[in-house]
This record gives C-alpha cells, structure tokens and sequence, in this order.
C-alpha cells in the first residue's frame, strides 16, 4: 500500500475519490465560468501576450502546485483563451459544439480507459463498437457483409479508404501483396482521380501510400462545385489511353468549401466500368443521413465501396470521433496483422474479436461511446432536425448576403455553409487587378479584425483565386439574427478599412513612400488577460 500514490489515481478509497470528484467539479467550474459564460467567441489576445503569460510558468516544475490552484489557473489563461466552440459567432470551420451528454460520455471514455485494440482491454467496448459500425453501415445502405472500425477523423479514414484500394488494386493486377512486397514496380503509373473541390487529405495519402502526390489527377466541378461525371470520363480514358493506372476515385458528400455532394449515383457507375475502388469522402456530409429532409441527397453513397464519416463535425461530438465503414469485410485483410501479445490467431478461432485487425491504430480510444450516448439521448428525430435548422439557417443567411448590395453571395449554400465577399466602393482610376488585390487585402484583415475584437470567428478561403469570407453554420444555436449581426460587422470594418487603405494609398502617390504593408488589426476589446 502506497497511500501517497493512492490518492492519485481513482479508486476504492475514500481519499481517491474525494480527488477525482474535486478534479473533475473544478473543471467543470472553469468550463462553465471561463469558456461557456465567455462573451464572445474569442478573448481577443495576440499570439504574443499569450505567450507571455505560458512563459511564466516552467512546464515542469521540481515541485507540483495544488489542484484547485492549478485547474483555476488553467482555467483563467488556457481555457479562457480558447475558440469558443459554443459561441454561435464561432462559424469558421467544420468544428461543432460538442453536446453536453457526449461531453459526460468523454468522462467515461477516459475514466474508464478502454483501449479498443484487444478484447481483454475493452471487453464492452468492442462489442458496442462492433454494434454501433454495423448501425452506422446499415444506415448509409450497406448488407451485412459490411464492416467498420472508429478512427480519429476524416484524415484517417480517407487514408484507410485509398490503402485498401491500392493493396486491393495490386492484389487483383499482379497477385502482388503489397502488405508483404511493398509497392510494385508499377507503381508510379497508378491514378486516384477527385473532384479539384476534394480534400487534400487525398493528396496527403497517396503521398504517404508511397505512391506520391503525382499520382492524384483532379477532375473540373461543375459551377456547384460537384465533379463532372463527363470530365471524370474523359480523365479516364486519356489517362488509360497515355498507359496509366486509374484505381479509385474518390467522390466528396460535402466539400468543405462548398458542402457540395459529387454525384455519386453516375460515379458508382463509371468506377464500376473502369473497375475502380469507389471511396466516399461523407466526412462533413454524412451528417444529413439523419434528416429526414435531407438524407436523399446522399442516394449512392451505398454504392461506394468504402465510406469515410466524421462525427466530430455534424454530429456534435467533441474531438475526436469519425468512422470508417467497408462495404465488403475481406478487404480488411489486406491490413490484417496477428500481434501474438494482442490478437493471437486462437483468439479468432474462439471467436473472440480483436479490432486491432481492423485498424492502423494500436491503442484505442472507445470513442465509439460518445457517439451512441449521444444517439440514445436526442434520438434520431432531434438530431436531424438540428441539422434541418442549420441548413435553413445557412439559407437564410444566403438571402440576406443575396439582398444586400454591399455583399455578393459565392454560390448558393448546398449544406450548411456561406461563402461570400464584401464588396468595397469602387475606387476611380484603379485597374480591374489593383481593385482585386485591395479586395483580398481587405477580406483578410475583416478577418482578422473580427477576431481581434473578439466578435467572430469567420473563415477564409479563396474562391476563382479571390479571397473570400466563409460561416461555417454547424451550430444550431446560431440564428439568422446572429449571421446578421455578423454581416453588419463585416460592412462596418469593411467600410473602416477601405477607407484607411484608399486613404493610405493616396497618401503613398504623394510621398511615393514604399510601405506596403497591410495594417494589422489591433485589438481594441481585448478581454483582460
Ligand atoms: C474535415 C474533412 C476531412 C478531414 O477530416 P479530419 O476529421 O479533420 O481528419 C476530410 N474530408 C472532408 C471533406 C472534410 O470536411
């Protein structure tokens, strides 16, 4: 008995669990006072001040600090100073708030530690994910010869989904294992055709399949944003004809731009006639399979041959929780390795499943919990109708920019994101270029300023080679009322900056002065640090 380490570490006695509930009560104090009671949905501070204040504090002292102390701390600077995910003016990215149950499930998660490589470290754990992937292949329209494994998000799914069709291709070309041989000789011929709108995990994959950026061939969008069905045809029977080696194609449910949704009935049929492996990016998309508005839209994922979904995106879990589903389970061995410590041969025969089969992680978490407590808790209904209230928010939205003379609408939102510009007063005598590049300069600094005042956290991206404004609208708290006040912040700070930029630039004609710079945002609500 070590009573001093007993304290630590959560268990039977009375010391240890006066601990862990003054841990976790106090976490929940600073998550309630300094991160969710937040005004805004960022404090404002500059990347310098921030690193000031953590500078103050070596990252491991000789000696601990308590507890209540410490978590207090942490909860005035680190937690304090985070993107508000909650804040329904934090609408930059494809980052959700996390729902309270799933938050309580993450306790759990990690209170209980399972690892889900092997069965003697997750015994429930491995029968409930079994029976949550086989849910999740059975809604996206897959038989039960199906299967699927929980992965850390959408990177690493996409990467699963091109290295079992690589091993696959080779395997049925050459009787080449690559598994066992590495690549074969043939390699650097072989294609992954994707929309220009895809993911650059695409790119990053076939970069770490060995296989090389270069053996990524985008295919044209159509003016939504969706492949040509026409254009991939063409791809291919040039690439085919100029002797390469086309083996998947990868159709996006949602770009992240756009939320376009490629079409994936006539893909499925152009894979199958070029024999290729179908893999469905559905990492933001996936979510409208629970609507029953819109889950049609995603007819013709059943026909791809792997999915990749994200639950850490429209399914409001916290970070990180996405999943991988097979519409034939043998491919899963073309990954297979038998750990003689993890999942021996026996345990197989015996039926005892070990998911570190499935996997190219080892240790696990069982974030497959988050997912079903979540699921139990709202039910299906009020989870799609969050999602049906997100897309109608974002239409909205899209009227209001459509309405308003001083903004443009980038095409119409096909999910639940806006794209848009701000569009300044026209300067006399500036060339088509020079009114482009002040436009650019000055999206980026609305940006930049928004955050600065802790108002917004609004995206940026760049559309047709012009900078542009995105909301990213997964918060079903966030309301019309919302976007238009951020709207209305935009045109203000848009008006402020244009002004001083014009004003500048006349200044320069006159002194002929070389500064360039574009001026940075300064903070000017700034919460105290
Ligand atoms: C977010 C996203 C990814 C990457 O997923 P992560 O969960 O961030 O790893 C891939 N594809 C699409 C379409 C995405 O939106």
């Amino acid at each position: 008995m070590s009573p001093v380490y007993d304290r630590l570490f959560l268990n039977g006695s009375a010391d240890s669990q006066e601990e862990y509930r003054q841990a976790m009560t106090r976490a929940m104090d600073v998550l309630i006072r300094d991160f969710a009671s937040a005004p805004g949905p960022y404090s404002g501070a500059d990347p310098q001040s921030l690193l000031r204040v953590y500078r103050e504090f070596p990252v491991c002292p000789e000696d601990g600090a308590p507890l209540d102390a410490l978590i207090e701390r942490i909860g005035s600077t680190v937690v304090r100073h985070s993107a508000v995910v909650t804040d329904p003016a934090c609408i930059a990215h494809l980052h959700c708030p996390p729902l309270s149950v799933s938050l309580a499930a993450e306790a759990l998660v990690s209170g209980t530690n399972q690892s889900m490589d092997s069965w003697d470290q997750s015994m429930s754990g491995t029968l409930l994910e079994e029976r949550i992937t086989a849910w999740l292949c059975g809604i996206f329209g897959y038989d039960p010869g199906s299967d699927g494994v929980f992965t850390s998000g959408g990177t690493q799914s996409n990467f699963m989904g091109l290295l079992l069709a690589r091993n696959h291709f080779a395997k049925r070309q050459w009787g080449w294992d690559i598994q066992r041989q590495g690549l074969p000789p043939e390699a650097s011929r072989m294609r992954i055709l994707c929309s220009e709108a895809a993911h650059f995990t695409v790119k990053q994959s076939a970069a770490l399949l060995g296989l090389g950026e270069q053996a990524v061939v985008t295919v044209p969008v159509d003016s939504r944003h969706r492949m040509c069905p026409e254009a991939a045809r063409d791809t291919l029977a040039a690439l085919t004809a100029g002797g390469l080696l086309p083996f998947a194609l990868v159709a996006t449910a949602g770009t992240t731009d756009f939320g376009s949704i490629d079409p994936l009935r006539e893909l499925a049929a152009l894979a199958r006639t070029y024999g290729l492996w179908l893999h469905a990016d559905a990492a933001y998309g996936g979510g409208l399979v629970l609507s029953d508005t819109h889950a049609v839209r995603l007819r013709g994922l059943e026909l791809a041959d792997s999915i990749t979904v994200d639950f850490h995106k429209m399914f409001y879990q916290p970070i990180s929780c996405g999943a991988f589903l097979l519409k034939e389970r043998r491919y899963f061995d073309s990954i297979r390795l038998n750990a003689d410590y993890l999942n021996p041969e026996e345990d197989e025969d015996h039926g005892i499943p070990n998911l570190v089969t499935k996997s190219v992680q080892t240790t696990r978490r069982f974030d497959s919990l988050k997912l079903y407590m979540s699921l139990q808790y709202l039910g299906r209904r009020t989870f799609g109708e969050m999602i049906d209230s997100t897309v109608e928010t974002a239409r909205a939205t899209a009227r209001l920019i459509r309405q308003d003379p001083q903004l443009e609408l980038i095409g119409e939102p096909e999910m639940n994101a806006v794209v848009f510009r701000y569009v300044p007063p026209a300067s006399p005598g500036e060339t088509e270029e020079e009114a482009g590049l002040r436009s650019d300069r000055l999206h980026t600094e609305i940006r930049t300023q928004l955050l600065a005042e802790g108002r917004a956290v609004v995206a940026r991206t760049r559309v047709g080679g012009r900078v542009c404004l995105k909301f990213t609208l997964l918060n079903p708290r966030t309301t019309p009322v919302h976007t238009a006040g951020i709207l209305e912040e935009v045109k203000r700070i848009g008006i402020m900056l244009d002004r001083a930029d014009t004003g500048s630039r006349a200044a320069r004609k006159n002194t002929d002065s070389v500064n360039m710079e574009p001026s940075n945002g300064t903070s000017t609500k700034a919460r105290a640090m």
